[in-house]
């Protein structure tokens, strides 16, 4: 289990390793923030909810204008925890649309609307998440329209444009981003994509959840930044022995993730200046070090490697 002061030694660890630039949130508020960072907002993998390392999130921002990716659960939590004010979301990516990516969304955006939201939120995504968006608009009529009648907010329903993505290639840029989506197995799910961001400070790439796969590679090949899903093998009999459909989750696990060493292989390959390990599987196991991490990834890239921990910064240019 992570705690606070196993969030606040990865902050150290980061501080160091980038010096002042990166910080532990909530000891630089007064201080002007750095024009692009990464913040970590949930680093577990899978959709068990426990006290440690909340579900999967990220938020990238530039010149304060935020970037969402994936809505695991705690997102909006952890966005309030990271001093990023609900109203300012202004994007929000989705990378797959296994509930630990997208359990949030919807409420993400509720919660940003009773925060005083006033300006659309666009969100991306795989195929069915205009659908995804409409059912959230049902599960939640009652209270929506009472809001809009008896608290004279603005029509939710209207300020969400979701658009999905059914290819690889260009997917939205702006005065502060250039985003391009690409698709990456994830078995059994095909509408899965990793998002490469351009930015004013370099090019960080999310692999979203992901087999093996070589050409995710190709598609981060020079970027500064690769935040990368990881799996340390040895314990994942511990994490399915927790569940009575164990067999088939191991299955499942195995053909869908990437190792240790095997993301040490898609750094390498890619030639990443820093490489993130983020969407830890398993995220809860008291018994995985640092090290057990870290040892199979060095096998095969010896460049910079970060564990990401909730709430962690990571400022670029790196
Ligand atoms: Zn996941
Ligand atoms: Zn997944």
């Amino acid at each position: 289990m992570i705690g606070r002061r196993d969030i606040l030694k990865g902050a150290a660890a980061l501080a160091a390793m980038s010096g002042s630039r990166a910080f532990a949130q909530g000891t630089s508020q007064d201080k002007p923030k750095p024009r692009t960072r990464v913040v970590f907002l949930g680093t577990k993998g899978g959709p068990r909810v426990t006290m440690g390392r909340s579900n999967p999130a990220s938020v990238l921002l530039v010149n304060n204008v935020p970037y969402v990716i994936d809505c695991g659960m705690g997102v909006s939590h952890q966005l309030a925890a990271a001093g990023v004010p609900l109203t300012s979301i202004r994007d929000i990516f989705i990378t797959h649309m296994h509930s630990d990516h997208n359990l949030e969304y919807g409420n993400l955006i509720y919660n940003a609307w009773t925060s005083g939201l006033q300006k659309p939120i666009h969100s991306f995504g795989p195929k069915g998440l205009i659908r995804y968006s409409f059912t959230f608009w049902e599960l939640n009529r009652f209270d929506i329209e009472t809001r809009i009648e008896d608290e004279g907010r603005p029509d939710l329903r209207k300020l969400l444009i979701a658009k999905e993505i059914d290819g690889d290639g260009p997917v939205t840029d702006d005065e502060n981003v250039k985003v391009t989506a690409f698709r990456t197995p994830h078995p059994p799910i095909v509408e899965n994509f990793a998002y490469k961001f351009e930015t004013p400070d370099g090019t960080i790439v999310f692999s979203s959840d992901t087999a093996f796969n070589p050409k995710l590679a190709e598609f981060a090949k020079g970027a500064d930044v690769l935040v990368h899903e990881v799996m340390y093998e040895p314990a994942v009999d511990r994490l399915v022995a927790k569940n009575v459909n164990g067999a088939t989750l191991k299955k499942h696990l195995m053909d869908s993730h990437t190792t240790t060493e095997d993301v040490g292989k898609i750094a390498a390959m890619a030639g990443v200046k820093v490489l993130v390990l983020d969407h830890f599987v398993p995220g809860d196991d008291p018994l995985v070090t640092d090290d057990n991490w870290l040892d199979g990834v060095k096998k095969n890239f010896k460049g910079k490697t970060v564990l990401a921990q909730d709430l962690m910064e990571l400022t670029l240019p790196v």
